[in-house]
């Protein structure tokens, strides 16, 4: 039997979800831009969807646009806010520890003459709010903070950043990476003070393949693909009507039952850092963090890539990292001056609504086993 520890990375498309894309590509599959039924019925589909989502976001339906994903959501964001505020300054203010769907589009911009900050975490993992304030200046046009760092399970202080952007009287927009932290860390847009927020359905249980953006009322935004004027005329193309009826019905499941995942998770996280403290003999948390779903260790003294496979091995599947890194060091631990052998060792072990204690129970068990005799292997 399978062991998933890796729910950060991406996860199992849920029922509801699958269903109702089997439902729009089979029955309701007309083109929403049509005029006759068949249609009309598809245009009505997708305002409810859209509604749906905007239900989980806490926003109006007509703040959310779909993308193809939380890579998309970012790029756009960004290249929208810096369009909007154009005239106001080229300064603009990140974190070091963001993905790189934030970091590359901000260096493709400084690589256009924007001079980008990028804010380094404490030991801790986060940001301080301090040191947002410090970083904004007159000419200050965008301030992106993800909301749950990837790696980590950090939660960053993006209130606090919006507070200190109205407090600072700076021009900057504020966009928010909350891929990692929709439906894991309860928040409204508009308790977060953002004016731009991206997710992914992949990392709810949608298919991947679709995102969403918010973007607060009111911002003028510049089309991200031209073509048909479909969202609004923001982002033309045909609709993707099965990938976005997957990720209503994701964010509804989830919606539904979100009280009960967070406690399970939170549950599961302690019980996991408790069992593989006491069972693998020189195992570190590096943070227990406050998202509930992500939780980062390290053996320290093995390489993070053998035990991943050696895990795989017995069916037990967990991260070296951040599974987008694809190989290369994860600039969130060199961020965080890990000594080297704490970060060659580190592992992310991500939970899911459906994660259970069977599951910790076979990567204590596969870790100790890996300690033996990879060790062994080593001497
Ligand atoms: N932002 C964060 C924090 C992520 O963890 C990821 C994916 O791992 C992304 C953005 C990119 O999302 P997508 O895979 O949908 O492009």
């Amino acid at each position: 039997m399978a062991h998933y520890l890796d729910n950060a990375a991406t996860t199992p498309v849920r029922q509801e979800a699958a269903q109702a894309a089997l439902e729009a590509m089979t029955e309701g599959w007309g083109n929403p831009s049509a005029r006759y039924d068949l249609g009309t019925r598809a245009a009505e589909r997708l305002k409810e969807w859209r509604a749906e989502v905007a239900l989980g976001f806490g926003c109006l339906p007509e703040e959310v646009f779909f993308t193809s994903c939380g890579t998309e959501s970012d790029n756009w964001a960004i290249q929208a806010a810096v369009e909007l505020n154009k005239r106001k300054g080229k300064h603009i203010v990140t974190t070091a520890i963001e993905h790189s769907a934030v970091l590359e589009p901000c260096r493709a911009l400084e690589r256009q003459g924007y001079e980008v900050t990028y804010l380094q975490p404490g030991r801790d993992g986060t940001i301080s709010p301090e040191a947002v304030a410090a970083a904004l200046r007159e000419d200050t046009v965008l301030v992106s903070m993800m909301l749950v760092n990837n790696e980590l399970g950090t939660i960053l202080p993006v209130a606090e950043a919006a507070r200190a952007i109205r407090a600072a009287g700076c021009p900057a927009l504020l966009h928010c990476d909350a891929v990692q932290g929709f439906l894991k860390v309860p928040f409204t847009p508009k308790e977060l003070g953002v004016d731009f927020l991206s997710i992914s359905g992949h990392k709810i249980h949608a298919p991947k393949g679709i995102g969403a953006m918010y973007v607060r009322k009111g911002l003028n935004i510049q089309p991200m693909i031209r073509g048909g004027g479909q969202e609004s005329g923001l982002r033309s193309g045909t609709e993707p009507t099965s990938q976005i009826a997957a990720l209503a019905a994701a964010v509804k499941a989830g919606r539904e039952t979100l009280e009960a995942d967070l406690r399970h998770m939170a549950d599961l996280k302690a019980y996991a850092v408790e069992r593989l403290t006491v069972s693998v003999p020189g195992l570190r948390v590096l943070t227990e963090g406050s998202a509930p779903h992500i939780l980062p260790i390290t053996l320290p003294g093995y390489k993070s890539e053998v035990v991943v496979r050696f895990l795989s091995d017995l069916g037990i599947y967990v991260s070296s990292g951040s599974a987008c890194h694809k190989g290369k060091p994860s600039h969130v631990f060199a961020a965080l001056n890990l000594p080297k052998k704490e970060r060659d060792g580190v592992l992310r072990v991500s939970f899911s609504y459906d994660t259970t204690r069977e599951d910790v129970d076979a990567l204590a068990q596969g870790l100790e086993q890996a300690g033996r005799q990879l060790f062994t292997a080593l001497s």
